[in-house]
């Protein structure tokens, strides 16, 4: 097979293997006689973090020195997962440092073991963010990302009863993450509170300036995004708060010491811990402060570089692009413009004009409670000249839509960034549109929605500025690093370029009937399901049988994504198995792994009915082994890595038009499994590609879902004329499942039926049974199963985030690769 040239680093066993023996000695103060391994995993890891600290610094050069276009993404959350067994890949030294440790006497995945995940995001928007800067470096387009450096990641999630429990995440542990290096000369100071000074300029023009009541320190912790097999490293710059330092308390000039020392301490929790919410919006002053702190940290990084190479302000957005991950960077855009004009004297027209070839932004959806709003009242007392430049933006917007549709107040109202009422709220996603020459959708159904239904009147005022990109996933670590074993297999049958270039998988198809690949595509696919039963096992005491059907719904907990809709079809199979003589199934695993937010009372309850009954249900000798249940406890990064080359079912079982994208749907399926889906995100596009044959798609499509909710959608109908709805619901009732506790779990079957069923779980459950039910017959036929499975491997290239990453740098960012 012919290979490309790929640039990897000349690899010094000795000198490495010193390096590593050094770090262990003056980084962790031990020899190898004394060091554990996690000690070992330390020193090896800031080893190879002195190799990319020393590329970082070189591709950072020579992008200033080449005055290179850059995007800056800039997210609140960046779920990066493990870094130590991806890096090692993308320095193309797996091999070489696996052979270096073992001669010191170290197993290499167990050192890659020791590593606990940085959380720093809570689901599909932050593990997007990390995947995008994964591609960016593989494809060699600047670009810098921006986050915040959380003390604590997203909770450690237990069991306790079946419930859920949680718990910290400290997540550099005691010795500090080794992969992050102190940037102490790109610290920043950022204000917040204080007043609006007006004054009158040398010029003798009047000017305004804000005068914080208060300063907190940025400092800057790099992480390393290495480029796969190309040198090229970007920074993940994440931004810590600092209270600041006891000198500059005097900045206080009514001299309260007291309230002084107060503000330090509430400085110090800025960054302490990532909000655990997904998908739903608090409103709670330390999140606007963490946003805040967010923007103004990058704002000033990016205007720091591009001043410091030499160009002018005016030509920013020749060089630099901001692209805002969802509206939770927005405040970014009057922090520019604060800086622009009372900073750097521009007019309006002026500063606007460069702020809007600046910002683009992502929506990732369009459910009511996500969608970002923020008290005027709020925002007036923490970023008080902020609130001016916005109410400025909004006046000058609202003589646009005037002149666009004279007289019309209700269209006003709609659009504008103020939402009246007797509290007046800030819209944060008006604002973006506003103020940003892109925005985009994540999957094309999305995009569709979001002209259609969500900004219709945007579209028509701002042609062509609302796009699609539909999201894609990073093969490097959701193929070749996670599934070890399906790699050499497409390496031997293709070649090994696919890691860069996924649509070279579309190959595999030609084997997709040949009896020989499908024997050796399924053995791989049963190791994987062995692997994971054994973590399961050790982990859970929980023993899988490999030849059932792994069914995996693993994601966030929430109603959209009708994790109880699954539930409810559990027990229709457990009605079934001990009611109907005549019923037989495919024995099958359903593995559940999902965090709910702590406040979110359902969805917590939803995770205990689940744990109740896999313990009922596996326990159950009637059942015959037929039906387990499996809920993985704490949810992350690295157990995805685990679960999803061991999945032969992915559940993308969302209410149709309520999933953006999805990007687990991306993952499993390319690890070959067969997505059994709504017509909603990203699933109508994986279906597109794999063909019809090979996805089992059900329920309500989007127009159909909003029809039945405005003619009056009655659940319980559905639970009155369907005999086995009824009885699986009715299970929820008694205590079956929670022996002693009666009722227990009625909660769940109360909101699908008095409740209303916001989601339509009960009108799509029939018709979720029927694809069930074709997926277990599917899986009878072996060769028809892994001919599927192939296919699905072989088709779901387009889902790459390389392509994605392609997709916004042509049609949005506008940048050039720069090769090292
Ligand atoms: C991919 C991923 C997600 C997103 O999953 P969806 O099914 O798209 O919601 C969430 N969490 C982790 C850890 C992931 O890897």
């Amino acid at each position: 097979m012919m290979q490309t040239q790929t640039k990897v680093p000349t690899f010094d066993k000795a000198a490495f293997q010193a390096s590593v023996e050094q770090h262990l000695l003056v980084t962790y103060a031990q020899t190898p006689a004394t060091a554990t391994s996690r000690h070992w995993y330390l020193a090896m890891s800031r080893a190879l973090a002195d190799i990319s600290t020393g590329n970082l610094i070189e591709t950072e050069q020579q992008l200033s020195d080449q005055s290179c276009r850059s995007v800056n993404y800039l997210s609140l959350e960046f779920l990066i997962g493990r870094l130590t067994g991806n890096n090692l890949i993308s320095l193309g030294l797996y091999e070489q440092v696996s052979g270096a440790m073992a001669a010191l006497g170290q197993n290499l995945t167990d050192l890659l073991e020791e590593e606990r995940d940085p959380a720093l995001g809570n689901g599909g928007l932050g593990r997007l963010a990390a995947c995008f800067m994964d591609s960016l470096a593989a494809q060699e387009f600047p670009a810098v990302g921006y986050g915040l450096h959380y003390e604590y990641g997203l909770f450690r999630q237990s069991f306790d009863h079946g419930r859920q429990m949680e718990a910290p995440d400290a997540w550099r542990g005691q010795e500090g993450y080794p992969w992050e290096v102190l940037r102490p000369e790109l610290n920043q100071k950022v204000g917040l509170y204080g007043h609006v000074e007006v004054y009158t300029d040398d010029a003798g023009a009047e000017r305004r300036r804000w005068v914080p009541g208060m300063q907190v320190d940025g400092n800057a912790w790099d992480l390393p995004i290495i480029g796969y097999q190309n040198n090229s490293v970007y920074p993940l710059r994440l931004w810590e708060c600092r209270a600041p330092a006891p000198f500059d308390l005097a900045l206080f000039n009514d001299g309260d010491y007291i309230a002084a020392q107060q503000a330090a301490i509430q400085a110090g929790s800025v960054t302490k811990v990532l909000y655990p919410n997904d998908n739903h919006e608090q409103g709670k002053t330390l999140r606007l402060m963490q946003q805040y702190f967010h923007c103004a940290c990058s704002v000033a990084d990016i205007l720091r570089r591009h001043l410091a190479a030499g160009h002018a302000i005016e030509d920013l957005a020749k060089l630099e692009t901001i692209q805002l991950n969802d509206t939770h960077p927005t405040i970014a855009i009057p922090e520019l413009m604060r800086i622009l004009l009372d900073e750097h004297f521009m007019s309006w027209d002026d500063a606007w004009s460069v702020c809007n070839s600046v910002f683009a932004y992502t929506n990732h959806t369009l459910l009511p409670e996500a969608l970002e709003t923020w008290s005027e009242s709020l925002i007036a007392n923490l970023l008080p000249r902020h609130l001016e430049i916005i109410f400025e933006i909004n006046h000058r917007f609202m003589d646009l839509v005037e002149a666009k549709w004279p007289g019309n107040d209700e269209v006003k109202r709609k659009l504008s960034v103020i939402q009246e009422g007797n509290q007046r709220m800030v819209r944060m996603a008006n604002l973006c549109v506003i103020g940003g020459y892109a925005v985009n959708g994540v999957a094309a159904l999305h995009s569709e929605l979001v002209k259609r239904d969500l900004f219709p009147e945007f579209d028509a005022l701002y042609p062509g500025k609302l796009q699609n990109v539909t999201n894609g996933v990073t093969p490097r670590r959701w193929l070749k690093f996670c599934n070890p074993a399906l790699s050499a297999l497409i390496d031997e049958k293709i070649g090994t370029d696919w890691p860069a270039k996924l649509e070279q998988l579309s190959s595999l198809a030609d084997f997709a009937d040949d009896a020989e690949f499908q024997h050796a595509f399924m053995a791989v696919k049963k190791a994987n399901k062995q692997r994971l039963a054994d973590w399961v096992a050790d982990n859970m005491g929980i023993t899988l049988n490999t030849d059932a059907i792994f069914d995996v719904q693993i994601k966030r907990l929430h109603e959209y994504k009708r994790q109880h809709l699954n539930l409810v079809h559990i027990l229709s199979l457990y009605h079934r198995l001990l009611n109907d003589p005549k019923f037989d199934m495919q024995p099958r695993v359903f593995i559940f792994a999902a965090k709910a937010a702590p406040g979110y009372a359902l969805a917590k309850d939803i995770i205990f009915a689940i744990n109740k009954v896999a313990d009922k249900v596996n326990n159950d000798s009637r059942l015959a082994g037929k039906l387990k249940v499996v809920f993985i406890p704490d949810y992350r990064v690295s157990l995805a890595e685990i679960i999803i080359p061991a999945a032969d079912v992915s559940e993308q079982i969302s209410t149709a038009g309520k999933e953006a994208s999805g990007t687990g749907n991306m993952k499993l399926a390319l690890n070959g499994a067969l997505t059994v889906g709504t017509m909603d995100g990203a699933n109508v596009e994986i279906r597109e590609e794999v063909g019809d044959d090979n996805i089992f798609i059900f329920g309500l499509l989007v127009d159909e879902v909003m029809e039945l909710v405005q003619t009056g959608y009655q659940p319980t109908r559905y639970y009155e004329s369907d005999s086995l709805l009824k009885a699986s619901l009715d299970l929820l009732l008694g205590d079956t499942f929670t022996p002693g506790e009666p009722d227990a779990l009625a909660g769940i079957r109360h909101n699908l039926l008095e409740g209303g069923d916001p989601y339509l779980v009960l009108a799509d459950f029939a018709d979720y049974v029927t694809a069930q039910e074709r997926i277990d017959h599917a899986y009878r036929d072996k060769a028809g199963w892994a001919r599927k499975a192939i296919l699905n491997t072989a088709l779901v290239g387009k889902f790459s985030s390389d392509r994605s990453i392609r997709d916004y740098v042509e049609n949005i960012w506008q940048l050039k690769a720069v090769k090292r």
